[in-house]
C-alpha cells in the first residue's frame, strides 16, 4: 500500500519514515497526479500560511478537495489540521483569513498554547484510537466542531484548561499534535486501517 505525505513544507520526512517502519510505501506528494496512486494522504505540521500558500500556488487545492470528497482518508497534523479547517482564529487578531482547504467543519485557534518554548508532550486519549503520546509545538487547538465533524480528543492544560486536540469527520482526521516526533504509531495504524476499507 502507498500513502502520500504532502511534501511542500514541514515535517514530511519524519512522517514518511514512520510509514516505512510500518511497511507502507510513502509517496512525497507535490503534484496532483500523485494522488491517484495513494490510499491516504497526510498533511504534515509546519507553518500553515506557508503550506496553504504553496497548495494554492501549485494548483493542488481542487485535487486534494476532490480526493477527500471521494472518501479517501486524510490526516492533518498541527499545521495540517489548520489546513483542513473551515475557520482559523488567531488569539490576538481574530479570524486570520488565511488559505485553507476548508474540508472539515472545525474552527481552530492557532498557537493556542503560546510560544515555541511552551511546547510540551502529553498523553491524549483519542476516540477510536486510544492513548497516544503527543508532542505539541506551537500547536493549535480545535476550538469548535459542528456536524458532521466531532471533537474526538481533549487535553487538560494547566494554563488554558480543557481544549480539543483531535477531531474526525468521516475519514478526515485533524490532530493538533505531532505523532511523528514521539514516534507513537497508533495514529498511522488507524490511518492505514481506514485506507484499507
Ligand atoms: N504554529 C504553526 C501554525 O500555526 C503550526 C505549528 C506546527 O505545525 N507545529 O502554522
Amino acid at each position: 500500500m502507498k500513502i502520500g505525505v504532502l511534501a511542500l513544507q514541514g515535517d514530511y520526512l519524519e512522517h514518511a519514515q514512520l510509514l516505512k517502519e510500518l511497511g507502507v510505501e510513502a509517496v512525497y506528494v507535490k503534484r496532483s497526479e500523485q494522488l491517484r496512486e495513494i490510499k491516504a494522504l497526510i498533511i504534515p505540521g509546519g507553518e500553515s500560511t506557508t503550506i496553504g500558500n504553496l497548495i494554492s500556488q501549485m494548483g493542488l487545492s481542487q485535487a486534494i478537495v476532490k480526493y477527500a470528497e471521494e472518501g479517501n482518508p486524510v490526516l492533518g497534523t498541527c499545521a495540517g489540521a489548520i489546513i483542513l479547517a473551515k475557520k482559523v482564529i488567531d488569539r490576538v487578531v481574530g479570524e486570520t483569513g488565511q488559505f485553507t482547504l476548508g474540508l472539515m467543519n472545525i474552527a481552530v485557534t492557532r498557537n493556542a498554547f503560546g510560544r515555541q518554548n511552551e511546547s510540551f508532550e502529553a498523553t491524549v486519549y483519542v476516540e477510536d484510537i486510544g492513548e497516544v503520546r503527543a508532542a505539541f509545538i506551537r500547536a493549535p487547538v480545535i476550538s469548535d466542531a459542528w456536524s458532521p465533524a466531532k471533537i474526538t480528543g481533549y487535553i487538560d492544560h494547566p494554563a488554558i484548561g480543557r481544549v480539543g486536540v483531535a477531531a474526525k469527520q468521516g475519514s478526515l482526521i485533524a490532530i493538533s499534535f505531532h505523532p511523528e516526533i514521539t514516534g507513537d504509531k497508533q495514529i498511522y495504524e488507524y490511518l492505514i486501517s481506514l485506507a484499507k476499507k
